[in-house]
Protein backbone atom coordinates (compact mmCIF):
# COMPACT_ATOMS: atom_id res chain seq x y z
CA UNK A 1 0.00 0.00 0.00
CA UNK A 2 2.85 2.72 0.64
CA UNK A 3 4.51 2.74 -2.66
CA UNK A 4 0.70 2.80 -3.92
CA UNK A 5 0.61 5.89 -1.74
CA UNK A 6 3.99 7.81 -2.91
CA UNK A 7 2.99 7.34 -6.16
CA UNK A 8 -0.08 8.78 -6.37
CA UNK A 9 1.42 12.03 -3.72
CA UNK A 10 4.37 12.24 -6.44
CA UNK A 11 1.81 12.54 -9.54
CA UNK A 12 -0.10 15.00 -7.83
CA UNK A 13 3.33 17.38 -6.81
CA UNK A 14 4.20 17.09 -10.47
CA UNK A 15 0.60 17.99 -11.63
CA UNK A 16 1.19 21.33 -8.88
CA UNK A 17 4.31 22.27 -10.33
CA UNK A 18 3.00 21.63 -14.18
CA UNK A 19 0.17 23.69 -13.53
CA UNK A 20 2.43 26.98 -11.80
CA UNK A 21 4.67 26.46 -14.74
CA UNK A 22 1.78 27.01 -16.88
CA UNK A 23 0.32 29.69 -14.88
CA UNK A 24 3.47 31.60 -14.64
CA UNK A 25 4.47 31.50 -18.81
CA UNK A 26 1.12 32.74 -19.36
CA UNK A 27 1.39 35.12 -16.97
CA UNK A 28 4.85 36.34 -18.61
CA UNK A 29 3.46 36.30 -22.02
CA UNK A 30 0.71 38.77 -21.26
CA UNK A 31 3.22 41.22 -19.53
CA UNK A 32 5.03 40.95 -22.68
CA UNK A 33 1.81 41.40 -24.54
CA UNK A 34 0.43 44.66 -22.24
CA UNK A 35 4.01 46.35 -22.52
CA UNK A 36 4.83 45.53 -26.19
CA UNK A 37 1.08 47.32 -26.79
CA UNK A 38 2.16 50.04 -25.13
CA UNK A 39 5.22 50.54 -26.64
CA UNK A 40 3.30 50.49 -29.81
CA UNK A 41 0.68 52.70 -28.49
CA UNK A 42 3.30 54.91 -27.17
CA UNK A 43 5.41 55.32 -30.64
CA UNK A 44 2.37 55.74 -32.23
CA UNK A 45 1.65 58.57 -30.22
CA UNK A 46 5.08 60.20 -30.19
CA UNK A 47 4.96 60.26 -34.24
CA UNK A 48 1.63 62.00 -34.84
CA UNK A 49 3.03 64.38 -32.15
CA UNK A 50 6.08 64.86 -34.07
CA UNK A 51 3.89 65.42 -37.28
CA UNK A 52 1.68 67.66 -35.95
CA UNK A 53 4.77 69.65 -34.74
CA UNK A 54 6.54 69.64 -37.68
CA UNK A 55 3.70 70.64 -40.27
CA UNK A 56 3.37 73.59 -37.65
CA UNK A 57 6.85 74.65 -36.87
CA UNK A 58 8.78 73.62 -40.41
CA UNK A 59 5.72 73.90 -43.05
CA UNK A 60 3.01 76.48 -42.02
CA UNK A 61 5.82 79.09 -40.31
CA UNK A 62 7.75 78.87 -43.64
CA UNK A 63 4.61 79.99 -45.51
CA UNK A 64 2.95 77.16 -46.80
CA UNK A 65 -0.64 77.63 -46.86
CA UNK A 66 -2.18 75.04 -48.92
CA UNK A 67 -4.96 73.18 -46.78
CA UNK A 68 -4.81 69.95 -48.95
CA UNK A 69 -1.07 70.04 -48.64
CA UNK A 70 -0.78 70.80 -45.42
CA UNK A 71 -3.34 67.77 -44.49
CA UNK A 72 -1.75 65.61 -46.20
CA UNK A 73 1.96 66.14 -44.93
CA UNK A 74 -0.38 65.71 -40.83
CA UNK A 75 -1.60 62.34 -42.28
CA UNK A 76 1.18 60.57 -44.31
CA UNK A 77 3.61 58.73 -42.13
CA UNK A 78 6.97 59.86 -43.09
CA UNK A 79 8.81 57.28 -40.58
CA UNK A 80 7.41 53.79 -42.84
CA UNK A 81 9.62 55.35 -45.97
CA UNK A 82 12.60 55.79 -43.79
CA UNK A 83 14.95 53.05 -43.25
CA UNK A 84 14.58 51.76 -39.60
CA UNK A 85 18.08 52.74 -38.37
CA UNK A 86 17.33 56.69 -38.91
CA UNK A 87 13.06 56.50 -38.29
CA UNK A 88 13.56 58.39 -35.11
CA UNK A 89 14.57 61.46 -37.08
CA UNK A 90 12.12 60.95 -39.27
CA UNK A 91 10.19 64.18 -38.69
CA UNK A 92 13.63 66.74 -38.35
CA UNK A 93 14.09 69.59 -40.57
CA UNK A 94 16.43 68.11 -42.80
CA UNK A 95 16.88 65.27 -45.28
CA UNK A 96 17.32 61.50 -44.94
CA UNK A 97 19.58 58.71 -46.66
CA UNK A 98 17.16 56.29 -48.02
CA UNK A 99 19.68 53.81 -49.52
CA UNK A 100 21.82 53.66 -52.98
CA UNK A 101 23.63 56.85 -52.05
CA UNK A 102 19.57 58.59 -52.55
CA UNK A 103 17.75 60.69 -49.68
CA UNK A 104 14.45 61.80 -48.97
CA UNK A 105 13.98 65.40 -49.03
CA UNK A 106 13.36 67.86 -45.87
CA UNK A 107 9.72 67.80 -45.09
CA UNK A 108 9.43 71.35 -45.90
CA UNK A 109 10.78 71.34 -49.46
CA UNK A 110 8.34 68.33 -50.37
CA UNK A 111 5.77 70.25 -49.08
CA UNK A 112 6.53 73.62 -50.97
CA UNK A 113 7.19 71.97 -54.16
CA UNK A 114 3.84 70.08 -53.89
CA UNK A 115 2.22 73.27 -53.12
CA UNK A 116 3.86 74.97 -55.87
CA UNK A 117 2.04 72.38 -58.42
CA UNK A 118 -0.92 73.95 -57.31
CA UNK A 119 -3.24 70.95 -57.02
CA UNK A 120 -6.72 70.83 -57.09
CA UNK A 121 -7.34 67.08 -56.83
CA UNK A 122 -8.41 66.15 -60.85
CA UNK A 123 -4.74 66.09 -61.89
CA UNK A 124 -2.15 63.47 -63.58
CA UNK A 125 0.93 64.23 -62.16
CA UNK A 126 4.61 62.95 -63.39
CA UNK A 127 6.94 62.36 -60.96
CA UNK A 128 10.68 61.70 -61.75
CA UNK A 129 12.78 60.14 -58.74
CA UNK A 130 10.57 57.95 -56.75
CA UNK A 131 13.22 57.49 -54.17
CA UNK A 132 10.92 55.66 -50.94
CA UNK A 133 7.56 56.65 -52.27
CA UNK A 134 7.35 59.98 -49.53
CA UNK A 135 6.93 62.27 -52.35
CA UNK A 136 4.58 59.86 -54.36
CA UNK A 137 2.27 59.33 -51.46
CA UNK A 138 1.60 62.98 -50.83
CA UNK A 139 0.69 63.38 -54.10
CA UNK A 140 -1.47 60.27 -53.94
CA UNK A 141 -3.28 62.56 -51.17
CA UNK A 142 -3.54 66.00 -53.32
CA UNK A 143 -3.85 64.71 -57.23
CA UNK A 144 -5.91 62.34 -58.75
CA UNK A 145 -3.27 59.33 -60.46
CA UNK A 146 0.32 59.65 -59.74
CA UNK A 147 2.77 58.04 -62.00
CA UNK A 148 6.17 57.95 -60.61
CA UNK A 149 9.42 56.82 -62.24
CA UNK A 150 12.71 55.26 -60.28
CA UNK A 151 15.70 54.78 -61.95
CA UNK A 152 17.25 52.84 -59.29
CA UNK A 153 15.51 49.17 -59.07
CA UNK A 154 15.81 48.74 -55.82
CA UNK A 155 13.96 51.93 -54.77
CA UNK A 156 11.46 51.11 -57.44
CA UNK A 157 10.94 47.70 -56.21
CA UNK A 158 10.86 49.04 -52.23
CA UNK A 159 8.59 52.04 -53.08
CA UNK A 160 6.08 50.08 -54.81
CA UNK A 161 5.69 47.44 -52.26
CA UNK A 162 5.24 50.15 -49.67
CA UNK A 163 2.78 52.09 -51.36
CA UNK A 164 0.61 49.46 -52.80
CA UNK A 165 0.58 47.98 -48.65
CA UNK A 166 -0.51 51.72 -47.60
CA UNK A 167 -3.20 51.13 -49.94
CA UNK A 168 -2.84 54.10 -52.60
CA UNK A 169 -4.35 52.64 -55.69
CA UNK A 170 -4.03 55.53 -57.96
CA UNK A 171 0.02 55.53 -57.56
CA UNK A 172 1.94 53.70 -60.73
CA UNK A 173 5.75 53.31 -60.34
CA UNK A 174 7.63 52.62 -63.26
CA UNK A 175 11.61 51.68 -63.00
CA UNK A 176 13.41 53.42 -65.74
CA UNK A 177 14.78 56.99 -66.83
CA UNK A 178 12.99 59.53 -66.12
CA UNK A 179 14.72 61.57 -69.06
CA UNK A 180 12.06 59.85 -71.16
CA UNK A 181 8.86 60.28 -69.14
CA UNK A 182 5.76 58.20 -69.67
CA UNK A 183 4.84 59.03 -73.35
CA UNK A 184 2.32 56.46 -72.79
CA UNK A 185 0.29 58.17 -70.45
CA UNK A 186 1.02 61.68 -71.18
CA UNK A 187 0.32 64.53 -71.28
CA UNK A 188 0.27 65.46 -67.27
CA UNK A 189 -1.35 68.22 -65.61
CA UNK A 190 1.65 68.85 -63.77
CA UNK A 191 5.37 67.46 -63.11
CA UNK A 192 7.64 67.28 -60.56
CA UNK A 193 11.32 66.45 -60.72
CA UNK A 194 13.00 65.55 -57.33
CA UNK A 195 16.48 64.82 -58.54
CA UNK A 196 18.69 67.80 -60.24
CA UNK A 197 19.12 67.58 -63.85
CA UNK A 198 21.69 70.25 -65.78
CA UNK A 199 18.82 71.65 -67.96
CA UNK A 200 15.25 71.17 -67.88
CA UNK A 201 14.59 67.61 -69.90
CA UNK A 202 12.77 68.64 -73.37
CA UNK A 203 10.97 65.55 -73.01
CA UNK A 204 9.09 66.35 -70.27
CA UNK A 205 7.98 69.55 -71.69
CA UNK A 206 6.45 67.86 -74.27
CA UNK A 207 4.58 65.96 -71.99
CA UNK A 208 3.49 68.49 -69.78
CA UNK A 209 -0.03 70.03 -71.43
CA UNK A 210 -0.68 73.69 -71.83
CA UNK A 211 -1.40 75.39 -69.32
CA UNK A 212 0.23 72.59 -66.59
CA UNK A 213 3.17 73.20 -64.22
CA UNK A 214 6.38 71.79 -63.67
CA UNK A 215 8.11 72.21 -60.69
CA UNK A 216 12.44 70.96 -61.05
CA UNK A 217 15.85 71.83 -59.51
CA UNK A 218 17.78 72.81 -61.88
CA UNK A 219 21.73 72.83 -62.03
CA UNK A 220 25.18 70.81 -60.74
CA UNK A 221 26.34 72.42 -57.35
CA UNK A 222 24.48 75.44 -56.90
CA UNK A 223 21.11 74.54 -58.50
CA UNK A 224 17.93 76.46 -58.29
CA UNK A 225 13.95 75.15 -57.78
CA UNK A 226 11.98 76.66 -61.31
CA UNK A 227 8.20 76.68 -61.57
CA UNK A 228 7.92 76.15 -65.27
CA UNK A 229 4.84 76.85 -67.17
CA UNK A 230 3.68 75.91 -70.87
CA UNK A 231 2.09 78.28 -72.60
CA UNK A 232 0.84 77.97 -76.54
CA UNK A 233 4.32 79.44 -77.50
CA UNK A 234 7.36 77.52 -75.65
CA UNK A 235 7.51 77.88 -71.93
CA UNK A 236 8.14 80.31 -68.80
CA UNK A 237 10.34 79.69 -66.17
CA UNK A 238 11.10 81.36 -62.45
CA UNK A 239 13.62 80.97 -60.14
CA UNK A 240 11.99 80.24 -56.81
CA UNK A 241 14.63 79.13 -54.61
CA UNK A 242 18.24 77.71 -54.40
CA UNK A 243 18.07 74.23 -53.42
CA UNK A 244 20.03 70.70 -53.06
CA UNK A 245 19.43 67.51 -54.68
CA UNK A 246 21.15 64.47 -55.51
CA UNK A 247 21.84 64.32 -59.76
CA UNK A 248 19.11 63.07 -62.13
CA UNK A 249 21.68 60.73 -63.90
CA UNK A 250 21.48 59.23 -67.30
CA UNK A 251 20.19 55.63 -67.77
CA UNK A 252 22.06 53.27 -70.30
CA UNK A 253 20.06 54.06 -73.56
N1 LIG B 1 11.11 61.81 -54.15
C1 LIG B 1 11.90 60.91 -53.36
C2 LIG B 1 13.33 61.37 -53.12
C3 LIG B 1 14.08 61.62 -54.34
S1 LIG B 1 15.80 61.38 -54.28
C4 LIG B 1 11.26 60.60 -52.04
O1 LIG B 1 10.21 61.16 -51.71
O2 LIG B 1 11.80 59.77 -51.31
C5 LIG B 1 16.04 61.41 -56.02
C6 LIG B 1 15.70 60.12 -56.70
O3 LIG B 1 15.83 60.33 -58.10
C7 LIG B 1 16.70 59.01 -56.36
O4 LIG B 1 16.00 57.91 -55.86
C8 LIG B 1 17.37 58.70 -57.69
O5 LIG B 1 17.70 57.35 -57.86
C9 LIG B 1 16.32 59.14 -58.68
N2 LIG B 1 16.82 59.46 -60.03
C10 LIG B 1 17.98 60.03 -60.41
N3 LIG B 1 18.07 60.14 -61.74
C11 LIG B 1 16.90 59.61 -62.24
C12 LIG B 1 16.39 59.43 -63.55
N4 LIG B 1 17.07 59.77 -64.63
N5 LIG B 1 15.16 58.87 -63.68
C13 LIG B 1 14.45 58.48 -62.59
N6 LIG B 1 14.89 58.62 -61.33
C14 LIG B 1 16.10 59.18 -61.16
Amino acid sequence: MRPQFSMCLKKKIIIKIGQRALFLTRSFILVVFVLSGSVVMAEKADYEKLRKQMVEEQIYARGVRDENVLEAMARVKRHVFVPQNVRAFAYEDHPLPIGYGQTISQPFVVAYMTELLNLQGSEKVLEIGTGSGYQAAILGETAKEVYTIEIVEGLAVSAKALLKKLGYKNIHVKYGDGYAGWPEVAPFDAIIVTAAPKEIPPKLVEQLKVGGRMVVPVGSFFQSLYVVTKTEDGIVKKDVLPVRFVPMVHGEN
